[in-house]
């Protein structure tokens, strides 16, 4: 087993982490930059290392940092979580060469999953949805790209293979526009992926987001856990999610679930991940892979009983998984709210201190955040300060107990979205299920 890891993220991740690691008797390392000295986590932790200032790129970005905080303390593993370093296979593979465990997939899999177009590939050979496009990068042929365009069908979306985090994307609606936004995404690309390849999909109008997360272990076994609905999005970020997803039936769970699984095992997947598909019209299409923990685990792991963090951990130590497919078996509807340090209304982040802080309770409600009275939130990160999840015997009472969650909390000090919440969770087209990943920024009149 592994005896101690080192925790390289901050906030209510590494938080997460250090509760699974105490849990399984690891001994832990916290990492923070030298304004996180007083995170939750890092008091918790057996020890403690400064990686450097305030400045991600200089701290919880700084790959040589995170590696001599392992040698120094001696640790067996290192815990990505995710954002930072937790998608980047260089990272993976110093890691590994340095002799530690990266609690995450091999680094040629992360490698390969962050290209766009090499995912899809692999994916399409495993027999998973993908959506009708180029099968492969857009060459200096514009003839060829009008044609392939045409084929598909108008409006496309041209994407670049590197992208991330909702850039490197251009919808075309017209033929005229079709060359110039090819170039323009290239060049785009090119600036800020340092990779200028591109792809075109059909540009689905009104989809939702429905994610599949996985679990496959060293010995070959690979899992579904079920999928989640993610579509309450404001600028491609979540700001809601739930699983079950509204109206996916056992029968779609199954054929989706086993495609994913099956994908695990063509390429060796180690560990957890998350196959996201934009689902219209009864269809699926898979977009993307995450070779990582999401924020929004904690909404499958109420519906199955599995922890999907130490599940990790047990992966990386080359244990087999706990769970067979059968042993899965989705229990009532769960629902989280991202709570971030923001204005309501203009959105603008509000770091500062946390002057007094009431944290919700009773059954079904699990909160997790690294905030406590009299914490400074710095401006220095992202915004989000915790998670607010519920669990229910159905839909309809996670929402209730989510709704009795948001109006029993009090954050004072700075400003968050809990407002914000409060009334998506009022909303007759939120609570009906199945709204579309359009919807939140139509209702916010963006
Ligand atoms: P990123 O890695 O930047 O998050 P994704 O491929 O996951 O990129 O796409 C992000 C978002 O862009 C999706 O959630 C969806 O809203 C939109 N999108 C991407 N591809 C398409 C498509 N083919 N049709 C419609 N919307 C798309």
């Amino acid at each position: 087993m592994i005896e101690k890891i080192v925790i390289a993220n901050r906030g209510e991740i590494a938080l997460r982490i250090l509760r699974a690691c105490k849990e399984m008797g690891i001994k832990t390392v916290a990492v923070h930059s030298d304004v996180d000295h007083d995170l939750m986590h890092v008091r918790q932790a057996d020890e403690t290392v400064c990686i450097g200032p305030a400045a991600s790129a200089r701290s919880y970005l700084n790959i040589p940092a995170i590696i001599s905080a392992a040698e120094v303390t001696d640790a067996m593993a290192i815990h990505p979580g995710y954002g930072f370093l937790s998608e980047n296979a260089d990272f993976a593979e110093r890691v590994e060469n340095s002799g530690f465990i990266f609690i995450g997939p091999r680094a040629d899999t992360i490698r390969k999953m962050g290209d766009k177009v090499s995912a899809i590939e692999a994916m399409k050979a495993a027999g998973v949805p993908c959506v009708p496009g180029s099968d492969g990068p857009l060459n200096d042929d514009g003839t060829r790209s009008l044609r392939l365009a045409r084929q598909i069908g108008y409006p496309v979306i041209i994407k670049a293979a590197g992208g991330g985090g909702g850039r490197g994307m251009r919808v075309v609606h017209t033929e005229a526009s079709l060359l110039n936004a090819i170039t323009m995404t290239r060049s785009e690309a090119a600036a800020a992926f340092g990779n200028d390849m591109v792809y075109m999909e059909k540009y689905l109008e009104n989809p939702r987001h429905v994610e599949f997360q996985v679990l496959a272990d060293t010995q070959g076994n690979a899992i579904y856990l079920g999928e989640r609905d993610c579509s309450m999005q404001r600028r491609h970020q979540k700001v809601v999610e739930e699983a079950p997803a509204p109206g996916i039936t056992e029968e779609e769970r199954v054929r989706i679930g086993e495609r994913c699984a099956e994908a695990c095992r063509q390429i060796g997947y180690r560990g957890a991940g998350t196959f996201e598909f934009l689902y219209e019209n009864g269809e699926f299409f898979f977009i993307e892979m995450n070779t990582r923990v999401q924020v929004e685990h904690p909404v499958t792991e109420l519906v199955t009983g599995v922890d999907i963090v130490k599940e990790q951990i047990r992966i990386a130590a080359g244990e087999p998984l706990a769970y067979r497919q059968q042993d899965i078996v989705l229990r009532g509807h769960a629902v989280e709210c991202r709570i971030n340090a923001e204005d309501p209304k203009s959105f603008m982040p509000s770091p500062g201190d946390i002057s007094s802080l009431h944290v919700p309770g009773g059954p079904g409600v699990r909160v997790d955040t690294h905030i406590y009275a009299g914490y400074r939130v710095p401006p220095h990160y992202d915004s989000m300060i915790g998670k607010l999840i519920t669990h229910g015997e159905t839909r309809e009472s996670a929402l209730a107990r989510m709704r009795t969650a948001l109006d029993e909390m009090v954050v004072e000090g700075i400003r968050t979205n809990i407002p914000l919440h409060r009334e998506i969770l009022r909303d007759s087209a939120f609570m009906a299920g199945g709204a579309n990943i359009h919807y939140l920024e139509e209702k916010l009149g963006l």
